[in-house]
């Protein structure tokens, strides 16, 4: 054994520096989180060496007994999680991450160039959901199926159920996606379960935002309507970066949706699963089982709504007002200013958010909103007065993008921020505004 250190201090070096950054800095972009030590363990350990395409009992590689006693327990602990009966849920637990989780669902749902309908972009939806532009097919979504977004409404940024049913009614989609990365409400599952069902689509969530929250029941329950239910894990799941599928195993006109969904996964759109990733999403899962996830998620939810309050009260505009998940959207554009402005001030503070698209944006690359998140803070045990300072901290950030635009331009930001880059900077403080 020799160590990294040793072997390459140069990757090493990035790693120190990348975990001062974590530590020193306020992380609230709304799809990171910090998993724990035990599941880094498990990620970091000897389980990258084995190839074991196949399922457990069915591999194209000998030497697998454990690797199967490892994905057999992934699986049971991924339905616990969910609170799951295994008679009528089964689930995939190979997925390398969210997006390919979600190509690997469409594949095992539609075929080649059929219809389906997700929440647009710019409204809050996520690429993989059937994402192009008038120039250009962006995504797998896109080039290889016929996709139509749905819409919030101009007036309340809330889902147009009114408008999904009749786009719908048209479009005939055979899959309806829900689900979303920057959509700060709850989502009504019911109602979509009506349109699919008139129409004869599947319905397919993408949690993988709210996946921790739903966990913990402190959000509505998608596995009650939807067909299949994908999710990344480490977002408010607070695991390794994976994806999960999961697939109804009780449906009379689709008996092999099992089957369908396990092919897709491998040899369709995967080779080998990656063990280590999948013992890791198997402590993650261990503990969102635990009484203290719970306590968690029901702090990141009241944390995001303590973040919505204090910025409100400091007279900023949030789409929809406020938030019921872990997330907020700022709308920056009544104050004049840019995301990516606000974006690089609190780079400069060692406060990491993103630039994000907010309603009615006339331009997806000049984003006029930034989107938060409370995932991360809350890990690191802040509670509601730390948020409110947080928010204090986001407020100056704001003033001072806004006297920077006015009175000098963001070359001299650098003279007006006294932040730390480094450790030892760190050491003399920062964070001087
Ligand atoms: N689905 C949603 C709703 C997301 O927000 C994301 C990522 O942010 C993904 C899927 C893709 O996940 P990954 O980056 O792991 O591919």
């Amino acid at each position: 054994y020799q160590p990294l250190s040793e072997i390459d201090p140069e990757i090493k070096n990035i790693i120190d520096k990348e975990t001062w950054r974590q530590f020193t800095g306020l992380e609230l972009i709304a799809s990171e989180n910090l998993t724990s030590q035990a599941a880094m363990e498990a990620n970091g350990s000897i389980l990258t060496n084995k190839y074991s395409e196949g399922l457990p009992n069915a591999r194209y590689y000998g030497g697998n007994e454990y690797i199967d006693e490892l994905e057999t327990l992934c699986r049971k602990r991924a339905l616990q999680a969910f609170n799951l009966d295994p008679a009528k849920w089964g689930v995939n637990v190979q997925p390398y991450s969210g997006s390919t989780a979600n190509f690997a669902a469409l594949t095992a749902l539609i075929q080649p160039n059929d219809r389906l309908m997700g929440l647009g972009l710019p409204d809050g939806g996520h690429l993989t959901h059937g994402y192009y532009t008038a120039k250009k097919k962006m995504t797998a979504s896109s080039i290889y199926f016929q996709s139509l977004p749905y819409a919030i409404t101009p007036e309340t940024n809330l889902i147009d159920y009114a408008g999904l049913a009749s786009q719908a009614k048209i479009f005939k989609p055979r899959l309806i996606i829900c689900g979303a990365s920057a959509y700060p409400r709850d989502w009504d599952y019911a109602e979509l379960k009506k349109t699919a069902t008139k129409e004869g689509a599947w319905l397919m969530a993408d949690i993988a935002h709210t996946s921790g929250l739903i966990a913990a029941q402190e959000l509505n329950n998608p596995f009650e309507y939807c067909d299949v239910v994908t999710t990344t894990t480490h977002k408010t799941l607070r695991g390794p970066r994976a994806g999960l599928i999961f697939f109804r195993k009780d449906l009379e006109n689709a008996a092999d949706l099992e089957k369908r969904v396990n092919d897709a996964v491998f040899p369709a759109c995967q080779g080998g699963p990656h063990n280590n990733t999948i013992a890791a999403v198997a402590t993650a899962l261990l503990q969102v089982a635990q009484p203290e996830f719970k306590a968690y998620a029901k702090q990141v939810i009241s944390n995001a709504r303590t973040l919505a309050e204090a910025l409100v009260a400091h007279g900023y505009r949030l789409q929809t007002g406020g938030s019921d998940n872990h997330l907020v959207l700022w709308d920056l554009r009544p104050i004049g200013l840019t995301g990516s402005k606000v974006e690089k001030v609190c780079d400069l503070m060692g406060i990491t958010i993103n630039k994000n698209a907010v309603s009615g944006d006339a331009s997806a690359q000049v984003p006029g909103g930034i989107r938060l998140g409370t995932s991360a803070l809350t890990s690191r045990d802040m509670r509601n007065e730390d948020i409110k300072i947080v928010a204090d901290f986001l407020h100056r950030a704001v003033q001072l993008s806004l006297l920077l635009q006015k009175e000098a331009g963001s070359k001299l930001l650098k003279d007006f921020v006294r932040v730390a880059t480094t450790p030892e900077e760190g050491k003399q403080g920062y964070l001087q505004v």
